[in-house]
């Protein structure tokens, strides 16, 4: 825990005998709501849907937590139809009673922390620390960007004269119906921060959730809708990919959109397509293949510390993950002995359990990734798998998708394994011989998200600083070498094939990508 008693991704553990009676709580009420059906929350009403989509638990397949009614074309019509019709009355109300909705969403977010956390280790497979961090940053999301708004009193400034008969304002002013499509590995966080940016800045919502974790969205509509939003003004449309996603970006209605995913269906499926008759707003955020660099004068034990929870933290589901170090040849050895040891020690197990650092993968895609890319590892040849490569099936892991922390070295360097996004806990150690090695081989990637540095010289970290390619960069933390960011401390986005805007999220520049400019000038 932090100094502020919050549970976040840099916590070490939730071992705190309130938070576990909280769990025990939560745990026992959401066992008894599972496998219940959920509808469709379209244009102010709900709905039976079009199709059921069962959400399953990765640490048990054979149980489903949720059944949620996932949306079809009419749904979508129906849902862009009314967000455009409320369009008019929601941007037009005072920005103040906006940030008052959206302070008191974050505010039931915290109050239902545990019972969320829960659903989300059901429905996902994140530990307590990981599950719970995710609520708490889904709050704090909400409420700094309320802040941000409060704080640029509502995006308009007077400017200068040309004349001292006229006033000139500028006004930032919202674009209409907005998309908001996410992935599944953070369901709350990166649905609910996108759906308020765009509703404090006046535009309305449509949002879609990744079939994984379709229950969150849910869940999620809800609270902004007791929160005081409007019918109509937020539709929830869980569904697939291709129809509803795709329906979505191929809607002329829909002004802007806010994607959090892979590179191939952001970028080629959808940054490439989304404009046509003239430019939208298309905020894409995507995956990463994040590197460590790990330099003679570095602390060893905090480097592989930080760079265990940072490539098998979550089970390496993190667009932030390490999935690449760069170690200097002078402590390789001992770092990948170290680091191979890390991994051995992590013993996946029930994410209800409190002790419990990695649960299952969180889908079977993933598990099935997994196997491929061990695979891949030993065709590359047998000295480059230094730990873990296997799945766990023994006991209680039996029925779920549980694999083993892994670490490769000594990949060829144009190996796949180090060059596309893997989602899964393996990590590919190289041994460099220099910084300038180090950054050369770390910037050599089409992704630009996060990196990390351990170094004790300061001249290092001023060069790793000012050459390294990525939107989040850290030095020295044991805490998770690549990962662990959190609103308005560290604001979290990519540059190149990682990000489209150059400006993160949970930031202070966020807001503006959900506005544009209007310029007014009245002469008496
Ligand atoms: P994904 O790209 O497969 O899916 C993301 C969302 O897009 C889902 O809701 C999916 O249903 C939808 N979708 C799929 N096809 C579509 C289409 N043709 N049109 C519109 N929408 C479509 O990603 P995922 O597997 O859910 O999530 C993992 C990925 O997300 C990783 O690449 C990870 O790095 C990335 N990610 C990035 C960030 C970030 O902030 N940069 C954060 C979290 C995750």
């Amino acid at each position: 825990m932090n100094p502020t008693g919050k549970v976040t991704y840099i916590s070490l553990s939730a071992d705190d005998p309130a938070i576990d009676a909280a769990f025990g709580t939560a745990i026992a009420a959401v066992r008894a709501e599972l496998g219940k059906s959920h509808a469709l929350h379209v244009a102010g009403e709900t709905r039976p849907g079009h199709v059921v989509i069962d959400s399953s638990n990765p640490a048990d397949a054979r149980q489903v937590v949720a059944r949620v009614a996932g949306a079809g074309e009419a749904d979508l019509r129906d849902a862009v139809a009314a967000a455009r019709a409320a369009f008019p009355a929601w941007s037009a109300r005072p920005w103040q009673e906006r940030v008052a909705i959206v302070e008191r969403a974050a505010e039931i977010v915290r109050q239902k922390k545990f019972e969320l956390s829960a659903w989300l280790i059901f429905e996902m497979g994140k530990n307590r620390v990981e599950a719970l961090g995710e609520i708490e940053e889904t709050a704090d999301l909400l409420a700094y960007y309320a802040g941000q708004m409060r704080s640029a009193d509502g995006y308009v400034l007077q400017m200068d004269r040309l004349a001292p008969t006229d006033q000139n304002t500028s006004v930032l002013r919202p674009y209409g119906v907005w998309a908001v499509i996410a992935p599944w590995n953070f369901p709350y966080a990166l649905l609910g921060a996108p759906i308020a940016a765009a509703l404090l800045t006046g535009n309305t919502v449509v949002c879609k959730p990744s079939s994984e974790t379709p229950l969150s969205a849910v869940k999620l509509t809800e609270i902004f809708e007791a929160a005081g939003v409007p019918p109509g003004v937020l539709s929830c449309l869980p569904g697939s990919g291709r129809v509803v996603g795709d329906g979505l970006i191929a809607h002329p209605d829909v002004a802007g959109v806010t994607f959090t995913g892979s590179y191939d269906v952001g970028f080629n499926q959808l940054y490439r397509r989304f404009a046509r008759d003239f430019p939208k707003p298309c905020i894409v955020e995507m995956g990463g293949k994040n590197p460590a660099l790990v330099m003679p004068s570095a602390d060893l034990a905090q480097a592989i510390q930080g760079v265990q929870r940072s490539a098998f933290g979550m089970n390496g589901h993190k667009c932030s993950a390490c999935s690449r170090v760069f170690v200097h040849r002078a402590v390789a050895d001992e770092f990948i002995a170290g680091l191979a040891r890390a991994a051995d020690a992590v013993a996946p197990g029930d994410p209800l359990d409190k002790g419990v650092f990695v649960g299952p993968v969180a889908t079977r895609q993933s598990y099935e990734d997994y196997q491929r890319y061990v695979a891949l590892a030993r065709t590359a040849g047998a000295s480059v798998v230094r730990a873990g490569a296997a799945v766990l099936t023994d006991g209680a892991r039996a029925h779920g998708y549980f694999v083993r922390p892994t670490v490769l070295a000594d990949l060829p360097p144009d190996h796949p394994l180090l060059r596309d996004e893997l989602f899964v806990p393996i990590v590919a150690v190289q041994v460099v011989d220099s910084l300038d090695h180090a950054l050369a081989a770390a910037n050599d990637t089409k992704f630009g998200l996060t990196a990390g540095l351990f170094s004790r010289e300061p001249k290092e970290i001023d060069t790793f600083f000012e050459r390294i390619e990525a939107g989040v960069v850290y030095v020295n933390r044991a805490a998770g070498a690549t990962t662990g960011a959190w609103p308005g401390v560290q604001p979290f986005g990519g540059w190149k094939g990682s990000g489209s805007t150059g400006k993160n999220i949970g930031g202070h520049y966020t807001l503006l990508c959900y506005l544009r400019e209007q310029s007014r000038t009245v002469c008496q």
